[in-house]
């Protein structure tokens, strides 16, 4: 009989957002039909695509449909047009050229399928609590061993994120190979200043590491001092591998498109030669990926214009004004919240005494609304739950009126 890869069977449970169905699923099928259910779970987005996205969509439409200009299979690794578009709005200025930039159909795929290309025998660490796609891959990837008690996958380095370091990773006493950070993080919403990605990036010179920094939050940074791409610190291009995408940055959850980002100037051992790390993604993603649709290409080339610029500024801020909101809310009612500031996610602590799927519990039953456990995004992350600020105006308010209510009912909900 043919046999299963025998990692994926270490993996401590189901995905974190499945888990989070299933439950929510469970409590609607025994409760009143007439409940209504707000989501600040999943971030994910919930304004249209801008006029101008759309626009370019069905030109781009149009003209595949004409006999003269076809489009058949595309480059692997994304349109001129596109990564030169991407270089002159982001690159330009950071020691990089547009065929450095690949674009790819979204960030998840790309953090995850990084690890083709390196040594399963390289020690990989990981924020903890951090996006759940790298610790599950780097475990379906046989590069950990079983979950301990405390869910920790023996092999991986936990980098854990604490209120002392502002729910960042610091680097470790230890010796890590691969590491992945996120900045601003998902879950906890803070970003990295300067000195602390300077700090990483000497860290990983020392120790001849590769850091896989994931961007995917950026345009939501309201602090113009931090640093929106790790090109941005000096020696960071022989020691990292930038991940950008446009699911978050231009509303593209629904159309998918992002990129990896690698100088040639990245390098890793192959016995004791050295590689380049672009030839080998450029090699693997040839194998392996079938290129990103035109149309796609066109819809994310259209968002970078000025016109399209404007609408998306609009829907950030909205969306930072009802995070802002939602703080407020809940710290008036004394809890304390992180985040919120630099990207749309509030890092709540639970109330005392009770973890992070007991609150998810409570919240889901007494109020009917939907966050997500911090716990699901690493064992640092219990005693907090992450609200997602990706919501409309009107859920928002709703769940702040609902949450008040909570507290009025229960004022032994103690913060
Ligand atoms: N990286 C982080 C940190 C995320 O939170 C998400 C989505 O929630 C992604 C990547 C996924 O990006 P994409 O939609 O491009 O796959």
């Amino acid at each position: 009989m043919a046999k299963i890869n025998s990692h994926f069977s270490k993996l401590c449970s189901n995905y974190l957002f499945p888990e989070i169905q299933k439950r929510v699923a469970s409590f609607k099928e025994a409760a009143d039909p007439s409940l209504s259910f707000l989501n600040l779970g999943i971030g994910d987005v919930s304004k249209p695509i801008a006029p101008p996205i759309a626009e370019a969509i069905a030109v781009a439409a149009e003209k595949m449909s004409q006999k003269e200009s076809i489009r058949g299979y595309g480059p692997e690794n994304g349109y001129a047009f596109l990564r030169q578009a991407i270089f002159e709005d982001t690159y330009s200025n950071l020691d990089l050229s547009a065929d450095e930039i690949f674009i790819s159909d979204g960030s998840k795929c790309d953090t995850a399928n990084i690890l083709d290309i390196f040594s399963q025998d390289n020690v990989v660490a990981i924020a903890d609590p951090s996006y759940p796609v790298y610790v599950d891959s780097t475990v379906m990837s046989g590069r950990s061993g079983h979950a301990n008690q405390q869910g920790q996958y023996e092999g991986i380095v936990y980098l854990p994120c604490t209120k002392e370091s502002n729910f960042l990773a610091l680097p470790p006493s230890r010796h890590c190979d691969l590491i992945y950070l996120c900045s601003p993080n998902n879950p906890t919403g803070t970003a990295f200043s300067r000195k602390q990605l300077e700090s990483w990036v000497s860290y990983a010179h020392e120790h001849q590491a590769i850091i896989f920094f994931d961007t995917a939050y950026r345009s939501f940074i309201t602090d113009q001092t931090l640093p929106k791409s790790i090109f941005e610190i000096p020696g960071a291009h022989e020691v990292a591998i930038e991940f950008h995408s446009f699911s978050k940055s231009a509303g593209f959850t629904g159309l998918r498109c992002a990129y990896t980002v690698i100088s040639k100037r990245l390098m890793a051992l192959d016995s004791q030669k050295k590689q380049s790390i672009w030839k080998l993604w450029k090699r693997r993603q040839s194998s392996k990926f079938g290129g990103l649709s035109y149309i796609t290409q066109c819809a994310a080339k259209a968002s970078l214009s000025k016109k399209a610029r404007q609408y998306i500024k609009e829907d950030i801020q909205n969306y930072m004004q009802g995070c802002q909101r939602l703080k407020k809310a809940l710290e008036d009612l004394n809890y304390t919240c992180y985040g919120g500031i630099n990207a749309p996610y509030l890092w709540c602590e639970t109330p005392q005494d009770m973890s992070s799927w007991d609150f998810f519990d409570l919240l889901l039953q007494r109020v009917q609304l939907i966050t997500v456990p911090g716990r699901g995004f690493g064992p640092a992350g219990e005693g907090y739950v992450r609200l997602s600020a990706f919501a409309t105006e009107k859920t928002i308010d709703e769940a702040i009126s609902r949450l008040m209510q909570l507290h009025v009912v229960s004022p032994s909900i103690c913060c």
